[in-house]
């Protein structure tokens, strides 16, 4: 039976691009999908913009160090009206070198929903339905609230890239990547922000003392940082009376002056489970995302999906439906751009290529960036120590360059250590620029680099790095 095309990618995104155009590569004939803007998630509305606002942050300690360091130049004002209009003008950009790429390679892109009609049928908002050999669904995720009334006035990660003006507090609720990274960058462009996260610590799964670091560090830097805290009521400020009224005005808001809008991003009356009441311009949502799988039309036709409403897939990324794969976020296997995109490569070799290709999840480097950033590979402390004897070598101290400007920023480098085998199981960083120590040292802890290896390399001085090669003796064994 003859196909429109042998492969049908369902999703725009860094994942469904990938795939798509490597795929496009052996020779298929390939169309696309996507209803929302080219390049998903990690470009027009994740990784790309957020890191952008890192850098725009990372500039309100400069001048003060600067001046440390000799120089004479005053504290400067952050616009961002001004920042917001190039980082759209960048984002257009890169949308059109995706567009490009995809034009380049010979897919054909269509800008409109798809779903699925059969196992071979997609079938595309204006009623066109196009069959294919080969389903790709890529359609990653979307932050998700928290079932609480009127969560719906919250803002999440997507709208802060839009908004018209920078609040001028904002209660941040979560503790994982986005809600750390929101509150360092929002305190840096000089938004007051308060975080409520409801565990004991913040960055769950990360190593106990790199998240006690970075917590500590956050405080530094004047976030206002509430653990075992969460939101257990919350109302729009300008429709509240009394208490909340005063409340507001307290906070440097006037509710009395603020119309009644009922719409996201208006300040908020927050109650929280430790009984304080306060009033802030925001709200954000940093509670998670939730795989983007409603209305494909996937179970009607077999396709298995977890309780997150995820795709199950094997280790080929291929479903209960046999022409049917998915990819990213989608799966909730990692859900790092990285991956997705090593994932899209495995299934266009695994598919248009002969080789079939597992997808690699081990050893999987990531960062989160704060400020500092804290970069991770491999094992925890904690779950290394679970799974057999280890010797721990860490070292915190105070960095040359904010030490000089009398700064009491710490940063954290520490080595996990197996007892038995020598080998590095797990490498943890805090410090600026981790993200990028961390990729270079994930090569040799992927590469089964033991700690005389790390010891046989010689350091580069004076740099932050090269404690990772001098730690000589462990801090402890377990
Ligand atoms: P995470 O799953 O990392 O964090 C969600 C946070 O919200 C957790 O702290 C969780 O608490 C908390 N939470 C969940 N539900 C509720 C609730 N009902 N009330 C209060 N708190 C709640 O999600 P993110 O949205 O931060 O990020 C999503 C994914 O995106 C990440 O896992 C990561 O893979 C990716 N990402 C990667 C980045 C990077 O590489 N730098 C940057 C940003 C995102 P608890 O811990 O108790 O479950």
């Amino acid at each position: 039976m003859g196909f429109d095309v042998d492969l049908f990618v369902i999703g725009g995104g860094s994942g469904g691009v990938r795939a798509s155009r490597m795929a496009a590569a052996t020779g298929a004939k390939v169309a696309l999908a996507e209803d929302s803007r080219m390049g998903g998630t990690c470009v027009i509305r994740g990784c790309v913009p957020k890191k952008l606002m890192v850098f725009a942050s990372t500039f309100r300690e400069l001048p003060g160090e600067a001046r440390a360091y000799g120089w004479d130049i005053p504290d400067g004002h952050f616009d961002w009206t001004n920042f917001r209009t190039k980082l759209h003008a960048e984002l257009d950009r890169l949308e059109g070198v995706y567009r490009r790429l995809l034009d380049g390679s010979g897919v054909k892109v269509y800008d409109q929903r798809a779903r699925l009609a059969d196992a071979h049928t997609v079938e595309l908002t204006d009623g066109t339905r196009i069959t294919a050999k080969h389903i790709l669904v890529a359609t990653g995720g979307r932050p998700e609230r928290p079932d609480l009334p009127n969560a719906h006035l919250g803002l999440v990660s997507d709208d802060i890239f839009l908004l018209d003006s920078l609040p001028k507090s904002i209660l941040i609720v979560g503790g994982g990547f986005i809600a750390c990274e929101m509150a360092c960058i929002l305190a840096g462009l000089g938004v007051k922000v308060t975080q409520f996260y409801r565990g004991a610590q913040i960055l769950r799964g990360f190593d106990d003392e790199a998240r006690g670091l970075v917590a500590e560090a956050m405080r530094d830097q004047g976030i206002d940082l509430h653990l075992g805290t969460n939101i257990v009521e919350m109302a729009e400020a300008a429709a509240m009376s009394g208490h909340a009224q005063d409340l507001a005005t307290e906070a440097g808001i006037t509710p009395d002056l603020l119309p009644v809008t009922g719409e996201k991003g208006c300040p908020v009356w927050v109650k929280a489970t430790n009984g304080t009441e306060s009033v802030y311009d925001a709200v954000l949502f940093a509670t998670g995302r939730t795989p983007n799988t409603l209305g494909l039309g996937l179970e009607e036709l077999g396709v298995t999906l977890g309780r997150r409403g995820q795709i199950t897939v094997d280790a080929y990324s291929q479903t209960a439906v046999p022409s049917i794969y998915a990819i990213g976020d989608v799966t909730d296997r990692v859900n790092l751009t990285p991956v997705a995109i090593r994932e899209g490569m495995a299934f266009s070799r695994t598919v248009f290529e002969g080789q079939p290709t597992p997808v690699d999840h081990d050893l999987i480097p990531s960062a989160v960036f704060t400020q500092p950033e804290l970069g991770t590979v491999g094992l925890t402390e904690e779950a290394a120590r679970d799974q057999e004897p280890i010797e721990v070598y860490a070292t915190s101290f105070r960095p040359m360059r904010t030490a000089f400007a009398g700064s009491n920023h710490r940063v954290l480098m520490k080595l996990i250590v197996s007892q038995a085998t020598r080998k590095v199981l797990g490498c943890h960083i805090v410090a600026p620029e981790a993200g990028e120590m961390i990729q270079m040292a994930a090569i040799a802890v992927k590469m089964g680099a033991t700690k005389e290896d790390f010891d046989r390399t010689v350091a580069v001085h004076p740099t932050m790095a090269e404690e990772l090669v001098t730690m000589r003796s462990p801090t402890r064994r377990s």
